[in-house]
């Protein structure tokens, strides 16, 4: 029997895959049932054809909410099988593929697991083998006596270059590829209100979404996103804090509790605790109707890492003057440095495809074309 390369079955799902997405556009668009539900099918109602560059705008403006699926006269199991919020998810992770910037790559989305787990472990060695010194001596709370400063800084600083550079390459070739012209400040500044009050999450009129199995309307969803994104927001509000502190104004750590560091750590890192939790068990009790199985790995390898990277921020401000320092320091910094380094093959470009995909929305309502 002859024998099909794996590359051409990945090219053959990747086509099927956006056939089915644009099949289901041309059914929602004839339909319309749909249309006062969310962002998307006022967009699909814009076009009168579609092509791959449409799904992936459409499929980054959906939130996965469900409305339409338990609206749905056409869903399984009537034939015409449309599940749209399972075949967006589907079609976001290969956006995320598609447009990430180091194309070998790639494939971390499809083992979002196994690659974060087996790179947080190879720089937790790095860091090991860096630090071992400091594992038996008094540290008196004093990180550099872990690591110092020169370490921190070029690794840090090393990293947070190349993942700045790699997604800002992967967004403008995504937002190139979905299609900016037009595209004015207003509409920016738009999108920017719609993501940062999370409105498509509110449902029609802030009463909540049917996320995460249309048993009953809910803001759960929308409030954990928020906690998760405000608490990673001050979280490096107090990083940014402590820097300026420590090497603007000569004030070194340990700051007392009441500082600004301080409070926006502790702030920020028990919101993104409840973040993270919230949405591991709302995506936990979720209709499997509304999920895509392959891009669940990507989803919860990212809550992982924040759930973990806030664990261990806030238990090195609660175990600072320990003994156990130099070992929560490490994991900690392993956890940090392991996050920015696969920011840009993890679910964290779903923040970033999703406002673009905000910004040209906003430029078609304000327009009404999609030209
Ligand atoms: S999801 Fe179903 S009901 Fe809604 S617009 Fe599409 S075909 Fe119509
Ligand atoms: S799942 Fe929700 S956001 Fe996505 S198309 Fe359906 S109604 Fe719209």
């Amino acid at each position: 029997m002859k024998k099909v390369s794996k590359d051409k079955i990945m090219i053959n799902d990747k086509k099927a895959l956006y056939d089915k997405a644009i099949r289901l556009s041309q059914i929602c668009n004839a339909c319309r049932y749909c249309e006062g539900f969310c962002a998307v099918f006022p967009a699909m109602e814009k076009r009168r054809d579609f092509d791959i560059k449409d799904m992936d705008y459409l499929a980054n403006l959906c939130h996965q909410c469900g409305e339409c699926l338990y609206a749905c006269q056409y869903a399984p199991p009537h034939e015409f099988d449309i599940t749209v919020a399972r075949d967006f998810s589907a079609v976001r992770k290969e956006s995320y593929k598609k447009f990430t910037t180091l194309k070998f790559l790639s494939s971390a989305f499809e083992k979002a697991g196994l690659v974060t787990a087996v790179l947080l472990l190879i720089v937790l060695a790095v860091f090991i083998g860096i630090t071992s010194g400091s594992f038996n001596k008094d540290v008196s709370g004093n990180f550099y006596e872990v690591t110092s400063y020169n370490t921190m800084v070029s690794l840090f600083g090393i990293f947070a270059l190349i993942t700045l550079i790699v997604v800002v390459i992967s967004c403008v070739k995504f937002a190139r590829s979905i299609g900016f012209s037009g595209v004015r400040f207003i509409d920016w500044m738009s999108a920017l209100k719609d993501a940062l009050t999370l409105k498509n999450l509110g449902g029609h009129d802030y009463e909540g979404c049917t996320f995460p199995n249309g048993e009953n309307r809910s803001n759960l969803r929308r409030y954990f996103h928020h906690f998760t994104f405000y608490g990673f927001l001050l979280c490096f509000i107090a990083t940014c804090l402590a820097a300026f502190y420590d090497h603007i104004l000569n004030y070194h750590a340990p700051y007392p509790f009441l500082s600004a560091p301080k409070l926006f750590g502790t702030i920020g890192g028990i919101s993104l605790l409840i973040g993270c939790a919230g949405l591991f068990v709302l995506k936990l009790k979720a209709d499997p109707e509304l999920l895509d199985v392959k891009s669940l790995n990507v989803d919860y390898a990212l809550i992982f890492m924040l759930f973990l990277s806030a664990l261990t921020g806030l238990l090195l401000m609660l175990l600072r003057t320990t003994p156990v320092l130099s070992y929560i320091l490490v994991l900690h910094l392993s956890t940090i440095l392991s996050f920015f380094i696969i920011v840009p093959y993890s679910k964290m470009m779903h923040l970033f495809y999703r406002y673009l995909a905000l910004v040209k929305n906003a430029r078609e309502c304000r327009l009404n074309t999609h030209n």
